[in-house]
């Protein structure tokens, strides 16, 4: 039995045949699978009853953020905080947070998550518009950045419409990147951005933790209404501990750096992503004619290619046969439909191998169907 619980039914044993795309949590590589496991056999030092005011803890969590920084190259003056709420919560916090007395903040809209980032945020803050992204992202030049905003806004890789910020604009207002499906995957450039907010559960490990990495000169203009535990100052005074943080994802994600750093760190992750991503869109190439993708090659996303077949209607059998093949979890985001594969850091490159031969054996048979 995988677990007991009254989905059980419903939901596919772990360790069943096949290969996961799910763009909502990326999978842990064997290793760090085993690794989770084995710190949760029940006991008195098990990780998931490890008391967050432990030395024990305070130590894995020091450990977690030197690594952290080690790999993104995160300048001293960058506070890490561990955060619950995932990254929508962060959807409020960023202006309840960051507005200060400028009323005034200003976003890209590039899809989805950036529509959701900006329809929070109106909530708090008159919202402009500084760029409209959606089969590419204008040049900088082209951005209106309202002078009075106090940060501006990008969702560096559309999780469900498959876009990809290429690089980080110089702005004259701080820059801060929703990257929650493309941490830890490319370099990171801190002399242009000032914060960076991610949950965890696609790159980095599970869900439950979301981290947020901010230029310390940005804290301290909280709003009096912002809840205590959602201060970004509040928390980096209290090391992230003025509540119970997330002690278990803080563990995994503690075993995913340490496993991206022993094959050989972000340069590595951004090659595999590159890679893939590129095996991935030649084969949609390929298959010119049963697939069709909307964005441009210039900022189609290395993390989760979305494309759509030729008819809406192929959608549903491209999918079953999928699943036949032992492919899962590719099914578009609901507001957005179509496939959308994720090609997340834990992803294995025998499942890349697996559905590279899928797309091309179903559009070898598509063409097939539509000649005879
Ligand atoms: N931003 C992006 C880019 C995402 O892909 C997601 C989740 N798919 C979110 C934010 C929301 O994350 P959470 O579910 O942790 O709130």
């Amino acid at each position: 039995m995988a677990w007991r619980c009254s989905a059980e039914a419903a939901a596919p044993p772990r360790g069943a045949p096949g290969f996961s795309f799910s763009a909502a949590a990326g999978p842990l590589p064997d290793e760090v699978g085993a690794e989770v496991a084995a710190a949760c056999r029940p006991g008195r030092t098990s990780i998931l009853s490890l008391p967050f005011t432990s030395p024990a803890f305070r130590h894995l969590q020091e450990e977690t953020e030197a690594c952290l920084r080690r790999l993104l190259g995160i300048p001293d003056r960058f506070r890490v905080l561990f955060l619950a709420g995932g990254a929508s919560a962060q959807f409020a916090l960023l202006p309840l947070n960051l507005l200060g007395t400028a009323g005034h903040a200003s976003y890209v809209d590039s899809g989805c998550w950036s529509r959701r980032a900006i329809a929070e945020a109106r909530r708090y803050a008159e919202v402009s518009i500084a760029a409209r992204a959606f089969a590419a992202v204008p040049d900088v030049a082209e951005w209106q950045v309202d002078p009075r905003a106090a940060y501006c806004h990008i969702t560096s890789n559309e999780t469900a419409d498959g876009l990809q910020f290429r690089d980080f604009p110089a702005l004259a207002v701080p820059l801060v990147a929703d990257m929650t499906s493309d941490l830890l995957t490319r370099p990171l450039d801190f002399t242009r951005l000032s914060l960076v907010y991610a949950g965890t559960q696609k790159t980095i490990g599970t869900p439950g933790l979301t981290v947020v990495i901010a230029d310390e000169r940005l804290l301290g203009r909280a709003r009096p209404e912002t809840p205590c535990v959602m201060d970004y100052a509040a928390q980096a005074a209290a090391d992230s501990r003025l509540c119970t943080p997330p002690v278990f994802p803080i563990f995994v994600a503690h075993c995913m750096l340490h496993w991206i750093a022993a094959q050989g760190g972000v340069p590595a992750m951004a090659e595999a992503a590159r890679r893939r991503s590129d095996a991935v869109y030649a084969a949609l190439a390929e298959g010119e004619g049963t697939y069709a993708i909307a964005v441009d090659p210039a900022h189609r996303s290395h993390i989760n290619p979305c494309f759509r077949l030729a008819s809406e209607a192929q959608t549903p059998p491209f999918l079953q046969a999928a699943e036949a093949a032992g492919l899962h979890d590719l099914r578009g985001h609901p507001e957005v439909g179509g496939v959308r594969v994720s090609l997340y850091n834990g992803v294995a490159d025998e499942a890349v191998d697996a559905l590279l031969d899928f797309l091309r054996a179903f559009a070898r048979e598509r063409s097939g169907l539509c000649t005879a």
